[in-house]
């Protein structure tokens, strides 16, 4: 559609192309190339891990560390209410037990003040996921799981380049995953990452990730992994990303500042928050929330934006509130009203790294339209 502002475009303008041709003038374009070493090693150092395992997306990556960690049946993995499918996902797949935690109304993230609540005797790990750009208060989680004895998964997808307390997220997890799907903060078109500082569970996850190929002798399997490669194509655009990682979020901060100055004044919407007591927001996508007064849903409101030629993403719809948990018969009886909320009121607009200043006033003066 001409004139259509989507709801996410890359920015594919660095050394992209030139380290793609490398790739094709050399021939090596498998795993086995260069830059996939290249791309891990610069990602590790990135996030301040000893050891970075590319993976060929960030959903793949989940999986691989719930199995790396012996996480199966009868254990229990708290994880957030509101997230992608990506996350309970994983737990369930190895047949174990999700239980998920209410967000803050303000940041969106899991609220901490009822992680201990959940806790159990078969509580084995935390999945902590950071939404929308700003990341989850982790000293107390850090504290409950030393103070319980369990293991941190954290899923940094949506904050590439954030810290917390200085930190960078990705950091924190016994294993700490990322997405490099186009929407993040950098991309391979499809692709992730698993970082960790123990040596076992990286060995681990290298081998979920080939088949459990044995070095000593091919072909003959112990155990059962995963084709979760990443291409040496893949590798190159995301080296060639990573360079410029401090300049996409210093970008996305921008329009998030620029959005939010333009759509103070729309009564009718809750803003993110620019800033928490330990980071500033790197606005992965710029969210809002309708106010409980509009007469209509997200969807409407997407609806609407459509007919000005704007694309838009509704929020992630609740892990308890998913069908295919549901017909599992899990989550029965629970409920996580803000959470709830967020999934049928939130929304979030044009975004991407490519969005122009022009495109995003344009953006702004429909809602404009839409709202008053
Ligand atoms: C994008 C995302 C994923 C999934 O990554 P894919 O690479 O698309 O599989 C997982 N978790 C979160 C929080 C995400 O935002």
């Amino acid at each position: 559609m001409k004139n259509f502002i989507p709801v996410n475009e890359p920015l594919l303008n660095g050394k992209e192309k030139q380290y793609l041709n490398e790739c094709i003038d050399t021939g090596w374009i498998s795993s086995e190339g260069n830059f996939v070493r290249q791309f891990e090693e610069s990602f590790a150092q990135r996030v301040d891990r000893k050891y970075a395992i590319a993976v060929c997306n960030g959903s793949m990556a989940l999986e691989a560390a719930v199995v790396a960690l012996n996480i199966s049946e009868g254990d229990e993995v708290i994880l957030p209410a509101f997230t992608i499918i990506s996350c309970g996902a994983a737990i369930v797949k190895v047949g174990a037990t999700p239980v998920v935690v209410d967000c803050d109304p303000q940041t969106w993230n899991m609220d901490i003040n009822q992680l201990e609540e959940k806790i159990t005797p078969k509580t084995k790990a935390i999945m902590v996921v950071h939404i929308y750009g700003l990341p989850v208060d982790m000293t107390p989680v850090l504290n409950l799981a030393h103070q319980y004895g369990l293991k941190i998964i954290e899923d940094a997808a949506e904050v590439q380049g954030q810290t917390y307390k200085g930190q960078p997220c990705g950091s924190f997890g016994e294993i700490s995953v990322f997405s490099f799907y186009p929407n993040k903060h950098i991309t391979t078109g499809e692709g992730g990452m698993i970082v960790t500082n123990d040596e076992t569970l990286a060995d681990s996850c290298r081998s979920l990730r080939n088949l459990y190929f044995q070095p000593q002798r091919r072909f003959i399997h112990e155990k059962l992994g995963w084709n979760l490669r990443m291409t040496n194509l893949q590798a190159a655009v995301g080296l060639a990303q990573l360079e410029r990682l401090d300049e996409f979020v210093a970008r996305k901060r921008s329009m998030g500042k620029r959005y939010t100055e333009l759509l103070t004044d729309v009564a009718a919407l809750e803003l993110p928050l620019p800033k928490t007591d330990y980071a500033k927001n790197i606005y992965w996508v710029y969210g809002i929330v309708l106010k409980d007064k509009v007469p209509f849903d997200a969807i409407e409101a997407m609806k609407r934006l459509r007919q000005y030629k704007i694309g838009s993403r509704p929020f992630f719809w609740c892990m308890h509130e998913q069908p295919v948990f549901k017909k599992m018969g899990l989550f029965q009886g629970v409920s996580c009203p803000v959470a709830e909320r967020l999934a049928r009121r939130g929304f979030y607009l044009p975004s991407g790294l490519a969005l122009t200043n022009e495109q995003l006033k344009t953006v702004f003066e429909a809602m404009q339209k839409i709202f008053q």
